[in-house]
C-alpha cells in the first residue's frame, strides 16, 4: 500500500484521469465496433436488395410459365381448326364422330390451359405488387441506412474528438501528477483492465466489493491520502453523500 504525504490534489487528479481513461476506453470500443455496424448496415440493404430480385424472379418466373400455355393453347388451336377442317370433308358416320371426339378433346384441353392463364394473371397481379412492395422498402431501406451512415460519420468525428481531447487533458493531468502516485495508476490500471481507481462506499470497495478493515476505511474517507484498496489495490476515493457534497453558500461581505 502506498500511503504518500497529504496528497488530496493527487487523488483528485486520480480520479480526473480515471474518468478520461474510461472516456477514451468508451469511445475507442465504439469505434471499434464501427466496421461490425457498417457490416450491418450492408446486410440490411443486401437482404432487401434480395427481396426485390426474389419477388422479380417469380414474377419472370410466372411469366414464363403463361408464355408456355400460351404455346400450348395455340398448339390445340392449330390442331382444332384441322379437325374442323376435317369435320366438313368426313365421309361416314363414324368419321364423323372420331373428328367430333377429337374437337371436344381439343376444346376441354384449351379450357383448362385457359383457365390455367387465367390463374397465372392472377398471380402476376400479385407478384407485381409484391415487386413494387419490395423496391419501396429498398427505398426506404436505402434511406434509413443512408440516414444511420451519416449519423455514424458524424458520430466518428465527434469520438476522434474527443479521444484528442482526452489525450490533451490526459497529458496536462500526468504532468501535473506526483509521479510515484502515477506509477501507482498506471500499474494498477493494467493489471484490472484499464480500472484504477474505486470508490469505496459503506466500508466496502465497490468494484472487487472486498470490506476495507475500518481504519482503512477512515483514512479513505478524508480523501487526502492515496490509499489502495488491499484486495484489487484499486486507489481508493470516498463520494460524499450528495447533500454534504453540496458547496456551502457563501454571503457576500
Ligand atoms: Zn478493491
Amino acid at each position: 500500500m502506498y500511503n504518500g504525504p497529504l496528497m488530496n490534489a493527487d487523488l483528485e487528479r486520480v480520479i480526473a484521469l480515471q474518468r478520461l481513461d474510461s472516456a477514451a476506453h468508451d469511445a475507442q470500443r465504439k469505434l471499434a465496433e464501427e466496421p461490425e455496424r457498417t457490416k450491418a448496415l450492408d446486410a440490411r440493404l443486401e437482404a432487401a436488395r434480395q427481396r426485390v430480385a426474389s419477388a422479380k424472379e417469380h414474377l419472370s418466373g410466372n411469366q414464363n410459365a403463361r408464355r408456355g400455355i400460351e404455346k400450348d393453347v395455340a398448339v390445340h388451336q392449330g390442331r382444332l381448326s384441322k379437325f374442323r377442317e376435317q369435320a366438313m370433308a368426313v365421309k361416314t358416320n363414324q368419321e364423323y364422330h372420331a373428328v367430333q371426339k377429337e374437337i371436344g378433346y381439343a376444346q376441354t384441353e384449351i379450357k383448362t390451359l385457359e383457365d390455367q392463364i387465367l390463374e397465372r394473371m392472377l398471380e402476376a397481379d400479385e407478384l407485381t405488387a409484391l415487386v413494387k412492395r419490395s423496391e419501396k422498402e429498398l427505398a426506404d431501406e436505402q434511406k434509413a441506412v443512408d440516414a444511420d451512415r451519416k449519423a455514424m460519420h458524424a458520430e466518428h468525428g465527434e469520438l476522434q474528438a474527443a479521444l484528442e481531447r482526452i489525450s490533451r487533458e490526459r497529458a496536462a493531468l500526468v504532468d501535473a501528477l506526483d509521479k510515484q502516485v502515477l506509477a501507482t495508476f498506471e500499474l494498477v490500471s493494467k493489471r484490472r483492465n484499464g480500472v484504477a481507481v474505486a470508490e469505496a462506499r459503506d466500508g466496502i470497495c465497490t468494484i472487487c466489493h472486498v470490506r476495507l478493515r475500518p481504519q482503512v476505511f477512515n483514512n479513505v474517507r478524508r480523501n487526502d491520502q492515496i490509499i489502495q484498496c488491499d484486495s484489487c489495490q484499486r486507489i481508493l476515493y470516498f463520494h460524499a453523500a450528495p447533500a454534504l457534497a453540496t458547496p456551502a453558500i457563501t454571503h457576500p461581505q
